[in-house]
């Protein structure tokens, strides 16, 4: 049959507008269908890996993203009372030797520019997919359409995996962060600064544009949180001054994860949130996501997709359970409370960032340049399908 698109992308998040980018550099007849009418209102993602800055450079839009953001090449990590030590970036083997910081609602603008408003269909909210032989029907607000293949990005509470009978449970973790970008007058310029203490964590960003975001553990889930919460908590466990006055936002986040066991079901298929979770502690979900869409780009241009999506699912599936052990394990040592554990975290974190092989590898391990299977050609080829050579 033929369809009216090759692939209707649910969903106008980072992800799903980097796949749109990939396919339609490809020739690929795609549309993208978003309910959002205006930019999300808090900047949520704010590291970009280098090997997500690989993805942007295949699209030519690596050097305006590096251009918007700021360069993060160390990142202090401080104890209750002494600087442990430094993750550093710096001697990473990638051409790119810093985390880029980001606001998330800038990279969607500059995906959404470099798409084109023709391809986006805005305000446009999906209501039901269905699957046939050679195509899928796809519901919305403006109507029906068909494509050969539908992407649920639709993040992490996707009705398209719901629809597709992909779910999986989510487990909610019983910690919970408070973050609020300030106007920054701390003159710590562009390094990130991490603070493990007696009474919880403070993490700490810059941003571009003068800005700089501060993370707090709390007590409890903080859906109406007192006024000047963020300042007073990082006043407490670090000393550091942050005057309410310059706070610009403020949201707050209890981390949960999850993973599909598959990422697709025939013609329908997920990516970025909308198959996995992860804590956003590490700043890993966006990336993961990207790495998502660039395999999965590669999968729908190739002559038979179907042959190649068991290969997606498995190891893209792989890949996201080792960033959402990572996000887990490093959410679970920050977050450790009282005077013994304290200790022991300022210990370990000190051998860890003071023995020089060691502390390379934590660059590496912070860039996700250890994170495996990004693309076709970074799986065991043995695994792939024979008619796929
Ligand atoms: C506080 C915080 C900090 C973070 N920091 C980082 C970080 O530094 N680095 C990192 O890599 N990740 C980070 N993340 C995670 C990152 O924000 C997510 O992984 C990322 O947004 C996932 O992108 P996505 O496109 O898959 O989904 P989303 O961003 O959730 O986008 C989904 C889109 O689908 C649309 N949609 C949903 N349902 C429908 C429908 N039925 N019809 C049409 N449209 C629909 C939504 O409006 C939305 O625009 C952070 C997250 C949080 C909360």
């Amino acid at each position: 049959m033929k369809t009216d698109f090759d692939a209707i992308i649910v969903g106008g998040g980072p992800v799903g507008l980097l796949l749109a980018c990939l396919l339609k550099q490809q020739g690929k007849r795609i549309r993208v269908l978003e309910k959002r009418t205006q930019p999300i209102a808090h900047s949520a993602a704010i590291g970009i890996t280098p090997p997500s800055l690989h993805i942007l450079e295949k699209l030519g839009l690596a050097d305006e993203f590096i251009a918007a953001g700021t360069k993060v090449r160390d990142c202090f990590v401080h104890g209750q009372s002494t600087l442990l030590g430094c993750v550093t970036f710096r001697d990473i083997p990638d051409e790119h030797r810093f985390i880029l910081a980001l606001p998330q609602v800038t990279t969607i603008a500059i995906l959404q520019r470099h798409l084109g408003d023709e391809f986006i269909a805005t305000g446009c909210e999906v209501s039901g997919v269905e699957q046939f032989d050679d195509h899928c029907l796809v519901c919305s607000s403006a109507g029906e359409l068909t494509a050969a293949h539908v992407i649920g990005c639709d993040g992490w509470r996707s009705r398209v995996r719901e629809w597709a009978g992909l779910d999986a449970p989510v487990h909610t973790y019983d910690l919970h962060f408070l973050m609020g970008d300030f106007i920054d007058r701390t003159g710590f310029g562009s390094e990130a600064h991490v603070f493990f203490t007696e009474t919880g964590p403070v993490e700490s960003f810059p941003l571009p544009g003068g800005r700089r975001r501060w993370i707090v553990g709390t007590a409890t889930p903080m859906d109406q949180p007192p006024p000047g919460l963020v300042s007073e908590l990082t006043r407490q466990r670090t000393g550091i001054d942050i005057s309410v006055a310059d706070q610009v936002n403020e949201s707050a986040f209890t981390p949960h994860r999850f993973n599909c066991g598959r990422y697709y079901d025939g013609r329908i298929i997920l990516c970025g949130d909308a198959a996995h979770g992860m804590s956003p502690i590490g700043g890993q979900g966006m990336n993961t996501g990207f790495a998502d869409a660039e395999f999965l780009a590669e999968v729908l241009c190739h002559r038979d997709p179907a042959l190649l999506l068991p290969v997606y699912s498995r190891f893209r599936r792989k890949a996201a359970q080792s960033a959402i052990f990572r996000a887990e394990w490093g959410m679970w040592l920050g977050t450790r409370k009282g005077r013994a554990l304290s200790l022991l975290r300022d210990l370990l974190l000190r051998f860890l960032l003071r023995h020089g092989r060691l502390a390379q590898q934590m660059g590496r391990f912070y860039a996700m340049l250890t994170i495996p299977f990004n693309t076709l050609a970074r799986v065991p080829q043995t695994t792939l399908p024979p008619r796929t050579a």
